[in-house]
């Protein structure tokens, strides 16, 4: 399938399961079940898989248009769906024969769902200081001691791809390791049911790690390479999901607000808010914001799947302006839309909740624009 097919496929997707079980996933805070096994039984939960391993082996471009097509009716479903994405992504990076066959192809048959638990309750929004420790074994095991929190797809994944501080006892904060670790070894307890403000379908659930043991065949790349897998593939991949699901919202809400526009009509003066220039004048900045997030991220998403350096600043870029776009942008068309939008459960009001998440999910739009800013002046990105 080319990239114009596998588009279709998300959209047809989108538009058929996914958004019809996009309310219940909100209002009962449940998992997107039904939408995730529909990108599974269509072949797309292969989306960034390699084609060597039976995947669709596509990259940034690709994930930022699926998250966005899915986000625009659900953005729980986006972040899961994107997820799931970013974990196969960091497995295939370096992934060895066994890896391949163990998760990879799974993955691309659609039998097999993954995530990413990097957030610790310790070090919040600096993922890449995982306190969980990672105590090497004689016989080629490890156990997995600690806490995730926020785990996307918690408890419902068949594995995690969890950062633990690096096995070298002498490794610096920043020397993490990466280890996949299956739903069903013993010692994985989880938190209570996710119960978010947003994001409700997400099931971000915490997580604690007693002792559990894996082979030490789990272990993604060499020790210390973590910097690496930070900047090369965590960072890209998940901040584009991220950007393309909130750039979904963002479309979302102008698309909800546009509609609400045309066919509100006074009685008094027999004319549609359509046709009143301040709203239209509104309206047009609105369009305009996404547009030029939508570029951006398009951009850097392409200029990234060329394998150019210099992505990286746009990418870090993006989901730090697609944040303010999502939230502006969703707050605006409250304005726009009066006080019919204001209602419970109104769809702007599931969008608001939902785009909120934007700014706090790290890397935050703030540690985004500090990151930037420190790359600018040739400092040293992360804290030391
Ligand atoms: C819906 C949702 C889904 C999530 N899914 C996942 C997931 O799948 N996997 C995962 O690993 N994590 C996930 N997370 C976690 C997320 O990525 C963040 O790690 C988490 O939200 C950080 O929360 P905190 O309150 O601990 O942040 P804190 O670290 O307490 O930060 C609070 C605020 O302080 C700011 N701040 C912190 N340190 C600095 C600094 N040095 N300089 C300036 N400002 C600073 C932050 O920018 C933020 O605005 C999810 C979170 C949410 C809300």
């Amino acid at each position: 399938m080319n990239l114009e097919q596998i588009l279709r496929l998300v959209d047809e997707t989108t538009q058929t399961v996914i958004s019809e079980e996009a309310p219940r996933i909100d209002q009962e805070a449940q998992w997107p079940e039904q939408s995730m096994r529909a990108m599974q039984h269509n072949g797309l939960a292969g989306l960034v898989v390699p084609r060597e391993v039976g995947g669709m082996g596509q990259g940034l471009y690709a994930l930022a248009r699926t998250c966005e097509s899915i986000g625009r009716v659900s953005a729980s479903t986006g972040l899961c769906f994107g997820m799931h994405c970013v974990g196969a992504a960091v497995i295939a990076a370096k992934a060895t024969p066994k890896q391949q066959k163990d998760f990879l192809e799974p993955i691309a048959a659609g039998q097999h769902l993954t995530t990413l638990a990097l957030s610790e309750p310790g070090t919040g929004a600096h993922f890449y200081f995982p306190q969980t420790q990672l105590l090497v074994k004689p016989d080629e095991h490890y156990l997995i001691r600690g806490s995730k929190t926020f785990v996307t797809n918690g408890s419902k994944a068949d594995s995690y791809v969890v950062s633990t501080m690096g096995v070298d006892p002498d490794a610096t904060m920043h020397e993490f390791s990466c280890v996949v670790v299956e739903n069903d070894r013993d010692g994985l307890e989880w938190g209570p049911d996710w119960k978010g403000l947003g994001m409700r379908g997400n099931s971000s659930r915490s997580l604690t790690l007693n002792d559990v043991r894996v082979p030490a065949h789990n272990l993604l790349g060499a020790h210390g390479d973590q910097l690496w897998y930070v900047f090369q593939v965590v960072a890209p991949y998940f901040l584009t999901a991220m950007a393309g699901t909130y750039l979904g919202i963002a479309q979302a809400a102008f698309d909800n607000v546009r509609q609400h526009l045309m066919e509100r009509t006074h009685r008094h003066s027999g004319m549609s808010l359509a046709q009143l220039s301040l709203l239209q004048h509104r309206l047009g900045t609105l369009w305009a914001t996404i547009e030029r997030t939508r570029r951006l991220i398009y951009h850097a998403t392409e200029q990234g799947d060329a394998g150019d350096p210099a992505a990286v600043l746009p990418i870090l870029s993006a989901k730090a302006e697609v944040a303010h776009c999502a939230v502006n942008v969703v707050n605006e068309a409250m304005t726009l839309a009066g006080g019919i939008a204001y209602r419970d459960n109104s769809r702007l009001d599931v969008l608001l909740r939902d785009a909120r998440a934007a700014h706090v999910m790290a890397p935050t739009t703030d540690l985004l624009y500090t990151w930037l800013g420190r790359a600018l002046l040739d400092q040293p990105i992360l804290d030391s």
